[in-house]
Formats: structure tokens, sequence, C-alpha cells
């Protein structure tokens, strides 16, 4: 708080997670003495650079680059790239703090960093687009590489902003396929890599269901954002036999009694990258109406936020709790301020954070590491399997720690822990550094 009065998000994911990790800290005293909390809270390094670049009309623009490489511990620093009015070193050091413990939750070798600029993608030509990604990688391909850190997608990053970008990569450093996830099929992509935050969040949440003696089946959700997140997991959520009855974007949300089609929100959003509004135009039996879905009032079973940062307030919560909701599950990061977790905890709703229910994104990004270096591509099936089988050991992993340490079903905590003991003892056996 005294180095960064001003990253306030920073702090609340910085927060949340402290305030969860004194048991471990009780039972391992060494971790104290080696003043370990204060290593894991600094990045290891945070770079900062000018992109400038030139709209279709010939004027001149200077966003501002990110790249905050976390923690490396456990291994090559590896976390999303977003571009996002709203990106500044505050919002990309705490996505880059959640996901040192979201990759050692997955299981598989992967350190923590997160990156992105100030640029708004919306409402740009492919060309701006493409010209501000060149730029953008002029001065980040410095920074990144197979073994050293590897950048993937996040809000208004996609698979053409990651062509733009390993275009400009490859120009530069030759073709190096692991540099980068989420690229397209044709060169080094992986199948499922599109479904897999959206995939994995309902594999997440079936899996708590099922540890708690629930079933997805009938069950009504309210899905927040219409992006790659909500989008696969409406998807999934309506293959399990669950009804999702809403879905939104910045302006507005749309409601359907009878279950939201995902291949009328895919083709609005990804594919004619329009408004969600829309989506009432096509389909007969959905209402559009603007503000914010988590003030709209009717009962349903469980949350799943897919859209963006603190976007559940704790009135919101109160709103989820007095609605029947038992289960509120995190698609997009951090999306429930600190006092709105309070709230679900207060309600006794279970809850499952997004370092553990949106892994599935990292996870199958790691394993396009792996097909990269393998030089083979796995089918969609192997990648899905695999994708479910991490979802949920990352659950079985979170309910062990919660076990371990009697946290009463506090999933939460259990997350946080079961990541950082894997992170805390690499740091410990690393020495200084
Ligand atoms: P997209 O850019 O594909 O979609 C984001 C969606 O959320 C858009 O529909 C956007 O609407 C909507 N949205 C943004 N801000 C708001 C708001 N304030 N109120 C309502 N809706 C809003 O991003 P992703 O789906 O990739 O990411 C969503 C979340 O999931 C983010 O928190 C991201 O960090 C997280 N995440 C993503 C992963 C991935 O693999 N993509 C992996 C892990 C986490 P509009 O079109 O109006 O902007």
């Amino acid at each position: 708080q005294r180095r960064d009065p001003n990253q306030t998000e920073f702090q609340e994911a910085v927060f949340t997670v402290l305030d969860t990790l004194e048991p471990v800290l009780d039972a391992h005293p060494e971790y104290v003495k080696a003043n370990l909390l204060a290593r894991l809270v600094e990045p290891e390094r945070a770079i900062q650079f000018r992109v400038p670049w030139q709209s279709d009309d010939g004027q001149f623009h200077v966003n501002r680059g990110f790249r905050v490489q976390f923690n490396s511990a456990i291994g090559p620093y590896k976390g999303g790239l977003r571009l996002h009015p709203s990106v500044n070193l505050d919002v990309v050091k705490f996505l880059g703090f959640e996901q040192i413990l979201k990759n050692s939750l997955t299981g598989l070798p992967i350190g923590g960093a997160k990156g992105g600029s100030d640029f708004d993608p919306k409402g740009k030509s492919d060309s701006e687009v493409m010209r501000f990604c060149q730029s953008f990688m002029t001065e980040l391909q410095r920074h990144i590489g197979p073994d050293l850190d590897v950048p993937a997608g996040d809000i208004g990053v996609g698979g053409r902003e990651i062509g733009f970008l390993f275009g400009a990569y490859k120009r530069l450093n030759g073709y190096q396929n692991g540099v980068l996830t989420g690229k397209g099929l044709t060169f080094g992509g992986s199948l499922a890599r599109t479904e897999a935050t959206g995939f994995g969040l309902l594999y997440y949440t079936h899996a708590m269901l099922k540890a708690l003696g629930d079933t997805l089946t009938n069950k009504k959700i309210k899905i927040s954002g219409a992006g790659n997140v909500a989008t696969y997991a409406i998807q999934k959520a309506t293959e399990y036999g669950a009804t999702v009855i809403t879905c939104s974007d910045f302006d507005g949300y749309v409601y359907d009694p009878n279950g939201i089609d995902y291949q009328v929100v895919k083709q609005i959003k990804e594919v004619e990258r329009g408004r969600i509004k829309e989506y009432a135009q096509r389909v007969e039996t959905a209402e559009y109406h603007e503000g914010s879905v988590w003030d709209f009032d009717t009962n349903y079973d469980i949350a799943l936020p897919c859209a963006t940062q603190n976007e559940i307030s704790k009135d919101q919560a109160e709103l989820i709790a007095k609605d029947g909701v038992k289960y509120v599950c995190e698609g997009a990061n951090m999306p429930s301020v600190p006092d709105a977790i309070a709230t679900y905890r207060d309600n006794h709703i279970y809850y499952g954070p997004a370092k553990a229910a949106n892994a599935g994104g990292v996870a199958v990004s790691a394993l396009e590491m792996s097909q990269n270096s393998e030089r083979l591509s796995w089918s969609f099936e192997t990648v899905d399997n695999r994708l479910h089988d991490i979802m949920d050991s990352i659950f079985e992993m979170s309910e062990a720690a919660d076990k371990k340490y009697d946290l009463k079903q506090d999933y939460q905590a259990g997350a946080n822990i079961a990541g950082f003991e894997k992170v805390a003892e690499a740091m410990m056996a690393q020495g200084l550094v």
C-alpha cells in the first residue's frame, strides 16, 4: 500500500489472497523468515513501453504497452495480453499476480505474467489493428521467447490479434511457434483452445456440484459477458442440460427464459463483431435491456460472471443471494468485489474463485506449448479430455487444501493455498532470488 498507493485493483487481488494464507504460514514459519510474501507480491520485472501507430485517416497515435513478468519459480512466464482502454500498470499487475497461483493450480510448469495496452480494438479496421499489433510486438519481442515468456489472448485479443502479433514476431526473430499461444490452427494453434476457458469453467462447476451431491441438469444459470469465455460457457452449460437465461455486453443484457443459443451469440459477437442487443432482434423469445445483468431480479440457481473485473458489487451479490443462487463460479478474472465474496459466504453460497474456475484457458495454452515442442497436433478430443482432467484436479486440490486446513468448504482459500504451496516450495528451493 505504501509503495503503490494508487494500485487499488492490484491491492484488492493481493489482500484477497494474503488473507487466506495464514494457516500455511502458521505451518511453515520458514516462509515468514524468508520474507516470502514480500517477494511474491513484487514482480520480477515490469516493462512499460511506447506503442506508436497510424490510423487509416493518416493520424498518428501513441498507446502504452505493458508486460509484467511476475514470477518464474515454477516455469517460464505465461499469461495473456489485454487490449482495452482501461489497461494500466495496476490492472496488469493484478492480473499477473492472479496468474501465478492460477498457473500453479493447473499442475503444469508455467510461471505468472500478464500484459497488454490501453489501445481499444473496438471500431478499428483490420489494418489499424494490424499496424498496432506490429508496433506493439516490435518492442515486446525483446522480452519474450518460447522458454522465457509466452503471451496469449485476453479481453480484446483473439485469433486475429494473435495472428498479427505472431507474424510481427516471426519477421523479427524467425519462425518459433512456441512464442505465443492461441494461434490459428494452420500455424501451431491447438484445437479446443478457443473453447477452453468456457468449457473449463463448466467442468470445474460440474466437479464442485458433484462433490456436493448436486448436478447441472435442469439448473437455471445467469452468465454475464458475450465474449470468448461466455460464449463457450453457454455452449457447455447447455450440453450439461442446464438453461442459460442471460448473457451481456458493456451496454446491456439479453434475457431468454428458453435458453440462450450460443451459436447466435457467436455469430453476433465473434463473427460480425456486433452488439448483443441484436440477439433480441433475431430470437423471438429474447428481451434486451440496458444496464447490468446483475441488477436483473429473477430466480435462478447458478451465477457465472464471464465479463470483467469488479462487475459484481456487494448490493448485486445481495440480489444474487435473494434470487436463490446456490453457486457462483467465476469465468472472468476477479469479477466479484471483496464485499461481494463476503456476501456469498454469509449466505452459504458455494464460491469457485476465478483462479481455479477459469484456469482452463491457460491450461490448454500450456498444452499448445507441449504440442509445439513435440511438433505434433493433438485431436480435439485429446485436448478436451486433458482439460476436463485438469479442471477436476484443480477442484480436487482446492478441496484437499480445504480439508487439510479445516476451512469449511471455503474453496477460495483452498485454491489460494493449493496454488501457493507449490510456488512457495519452488521459491524456497531456489534461494533468495
Ligand atoms: P472478450 O473480449 O472476448 O469478451 C469480454 C466480454 O465482456 C464482452 O462481451 C464485453 O462486452 C463484456 N464486458 C466487458 N466489460 C463489461 C462490463 N463492464 N459490463 C458488462 N459486460 C462487459 O474477453 P474474454 O471473454 O476473453 O474475457 C472475459 C473475462 O475472462 C476477462 O476477465 C478475462 O481476463 C477472463 N479470462 C479470459 C480467458 C480467455 O481464455 N479468454 C482466460 C481466463 C480468464 P463488449 O463487447 O461491450 O466489450
